[in-house]
């Protein structure tokens, strides 16, 4: 076990995506053939502790997945990204979590995502991992584990005085008001935004005002992601919140960018610890703006060395 302190830590998921392209999608009962199958590394949590290694950040990931296949290669994909394995526990209790994707000519999908092995992390993982969590820098967490175990973790982590970034994703309606306390960064989209304001959430005026709802709530600081737009960033002791505009790309993948945003976040609060929060997420802007333009989700995430120097 490492005595090593970790700039990232993830407490989150693991997905492994299993994708098959086809004409069209099946009807109930129907077997049809598909012209292509690949299988991809995904979950929010992992997604993000990829992206802050990729960016040199000292990660560790805290999950759970199966004693089966996927549970074994995710280890592997972890390991060959440098990501700190000692916590990624194995339980022949489920299986590893899988997403099952068919994708039409269309482009349009029919998903079935099955969380296994990520609803069975919970505070035994997290008390082993605690010696690591209280010597770390900075804690992220989502919503596609159990969310106690999410709020546990965050709540640890600020008893230690590591900083945390809740990514409320997937949003869940009457989000337990704890989750807002426990939050340095709270950061989500424009749909997240909308699902916990109640209210419209699809331009930056709008994004604004529910940054100001969601700040009163009790975080440090709101981070509402814009898509093309960038972001938009609201801190405790400011009384109006900022656009952060991103350059325009053309992209060609969408899938995974707010994770690769977070990811980098993740890695510029435990690196720059004094750098405003403004020029961290400029700064994740453009990671996730490279993101989008090469096709997956892990497979899509940069590496320091393919960025320019003054993202450093
Ligand atoms: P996803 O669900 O696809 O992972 P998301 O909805 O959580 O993404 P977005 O707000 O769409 O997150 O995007 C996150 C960040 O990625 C944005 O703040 C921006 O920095 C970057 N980004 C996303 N789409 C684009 C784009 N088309 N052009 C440039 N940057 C983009």
């Amino acid at each position: 076990m490492t005595e090593e302190a970790f700039d990232v830590m993830v407490v989150g998921s693991c997905m492994t995506d299993l994708v098959s392209q086809a004409p069209r999608l099946p009807k109930a009962g129907e077997t049809i053939h598909g012209h292509k199958f690949f299988i991809g590394f995904g979950g929010k949590g992992a997604n993000q502790c990829i992206q802050a290694a990729r960016l040199g950040a000292k990660t560790t990931m805290v999950c759970k997945v199966g004693k089966d296949f996927f549970g074994d290669n995710y280890i592997q994909n972890f390991k060959d990204n440098g990501v700190n394995t000692d916590f990624v526990e194995q339980t022949s209790s489920a299986a590893t979590g899988a997403a099952s994707i068919i994708v039409n000519d269309a482009g349009e999908n029919a998903i079935v995502i099955v969380a296994g092995a990520n609803l069975l992390l919970g505070s035994e993982e997290l008390q082993k991992a605690l010696p690591a969590i209280s010597r770390g820098k900075v804690l992220v967490c989502q919503l596609e584990i159990s969310p106690q175990t999410s709020l546990q973790a965050l709540r640890m982590a600020q008893e230690n005085k590591v900083k945390t970034i809740f990514n409320p994703a997937p949003a869940i309606p009457d989000l337990d008001t704890g989750f807002y306390r426990a939050s340095d960064v709270f950061c989500c989209n424009e749909s997240e935004a909308e699902l916990l304001t109640g209210s419209s959430v699809t331009n930056v005026e709008e994004a604004h005002r529910a940054a100001q709802e969601l700040l009163q709530r009790g975080c440090g600081s709101v981070i509402v992601t814009l898509g093309p737009q960038g972001c938009v960033v609201l801190e405790a002791r400011d009384s109006t919140s900022k656009h952060v505009p991103t350059t325009a790309v053309t992209a060609v993948d969408t899938t995974g960018a707010g994770d690769s945003f977070i990811g980098a976040l993740a890695f510029y609060m435990a690196h720059y610890p004094t750098m405003p929060l403004e020029e961290m997420t400029r700064r994740a802007n453009q990671v996730a703006g490279v993101s989008v333009q090469a096709v997956g989700t892990q497979t899509s995430y940069p590496f320091r060395k393919e960025l320019p120097a003054e993202l450093f």
